[in-house]
């Protein structure tokens, strides 16, 4: 059979090309890399998607407009991020769910556990897993031909046009084709590469967990820089980085394995030593620059403390906490010198200013003369039982 469109990947990406491609009437073939219980890459871990709108719609209250979500993508990027693309994709937020849901995906609103998300976010019934199923269904209907455990290796192009590909020895001819295969996050040599080694002597990366897909091992992006003459932009060391539970798998933890206790308590390294504002702004939009913190501490990790009254406001962790009735007895359990730590918290606690605590507002609780500074929700961690 002849192909029009061939799209290599199996996620979000690559099923949205084939889906419009097979509704403009392109004979489309699919090539994901993973079998198919592992479809979906990075795509079926995920719950959301981050929406403008100017007027509550439908799952989405109040308004979350243009402007406020470019100021965020700039916070969170410190700036590094090419607008014309953030802007494109901001506004098409604002309206692509209905086509989402033509192809099968409903939404729902936020379960409680997920805090301060009910305005920005909205959210997949059933995770991201049922997202990409839902695209799969469509897209066979529409008669894409879906191939599994198709990794593609290389291309064939001639003269700046795509030619063919190969997947495994076989040569697979198309008139177009759409590279849609993640990026190299689950590579841990290219990542070891990108990050090197550290004033201290460590290789950040060796420590490193991906809590998303093992299939995303970079091997076409590096065809393409290293073959076919591609650009490099921006840094290979600057990604969504979230810091996950160190117990978590190497690959597909997911979003479980996610610390989402850091707001509410403080977080130390292993010299039992703070080291960022832990109430800078809300969780949801702070959560992705934590990774990339621990990753600059020894061992490239760090311990979130909270105590009982913390319970209750997060999103359980999937792996229990470690549960003490001081803070000595918290140390030892956690590895850490305990005067250090017991200094630490006694140092944060004296800093902590009387306010009005609101988890669900940029609140008045804040820490005064101590650095780094806790600007929100900061209140003394006194009460036992303390968790690391
Ligand atoms: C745990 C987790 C939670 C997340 N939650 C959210 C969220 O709630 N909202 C949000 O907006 N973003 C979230 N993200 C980010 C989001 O997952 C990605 O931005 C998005 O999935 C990228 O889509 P993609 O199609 O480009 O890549 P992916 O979905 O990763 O798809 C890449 C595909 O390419 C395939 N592939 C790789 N190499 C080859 C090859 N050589 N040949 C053929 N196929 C290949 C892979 O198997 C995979 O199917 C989350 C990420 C993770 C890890």
């Amino acid at each position: 059979m002849t192909i029009d469109v061939l799209v290599i990947g199996g996620g979000n990406a690559a099923l949205c090309a084939a889906l419009m491609a097979a509704e403009a009437g392109a004979r489309v073939t699919l090539l994901e890399a993973a079998p198919r219980a592992w479809r979906g890459g990075n795509s079926s871990h995920t719950r959301n998607l981050r929406c403008m709108h100017d007027a509550p719609q439908d799952v989405l209250v109040e308004a979350y407009p243009e402007e406020e979500f470019w100021q965020d993508l700039l916070k969170v990027t410190g700036g590094q991020t090419n607008e014309a693309l953030a802007r494109l994709t901001i506004r098409a937020s604002s309206n692509c769910r209905d086509w989402m849901r033509r192809h099968g995906v409903h939404f729902q609103p936020p379960l409680s556990g997920a805090l301060h998300v009910a305005r920005t976010n909205a959210f997949f019934m059933g995770g991201g897993k049922a997202l990409v199923n839902a695209y799969y269904r469509s897209a066979e209907r529409l008669g894409v031909q879906i191939r599994y455990e198709s990794p593609v290796d290389r291309l064939e192009i001639d003269q700046g046009r795509f030619v063919a590909a190969w997947s495994q020895g076989e040569r697979i001819e198309a008139s177009t084709c759409v590279l849609a295969a993640g990026g190299f996050e689950s590579n841990l040599t290219w990542m070891r590469e990108a990050w090197g080694q550290n004033e201290r002597g460590e290789w950040p990366a060796d420590n490193f967990l991906i809590r998303g897909t093992r299939y995303n091992q970079g091997t076409l992006l590096r065809h393409m820089l290293d073959d076919h003459g591609a650009d490099r932009i921006g840094d290979p060391t600057q990604a969504h980085m979230v810091a996950i539970d160190a117990r978590a798998p190497l690959y597909d933890g997911g979003i479980c394995t996610r610390i989402d206790c850091v707001s509410l308590g403080v977080v130390v390294n292993q010299q039992g030593k703070r080291f960022y504002d832990e109430g800078e702004d809300f969780w949801p939009k702070r959560y992705a620059i934590w990774g990339r913190l621990v990753a600059m501490q020894p061992g490239q990790t760090g311990y979130s403390i909270i105590d009982a009254k913390s319970v209750g406001r997060f999103m359980p962790p999937v792996f229990p906490g470690v549960k003490a009735q001081s803070m000595d007895e918290l140390a030892v359990a956690i590895g850490i010198d305990p005067p250090t730590l017991v200094s630490t918290i006694q140092n944060f606690n004296a800093a902590c200013g009387v306010g009005t605590f609101d988890h669900t507002s940029l609140d008045d609780c804040h820490t005064e003369g101590l650095t780094p500074a806790k600007t929100h929700w900061a209140r003394p961690i006194d009460t036992p039982p303390y968790y690391a």
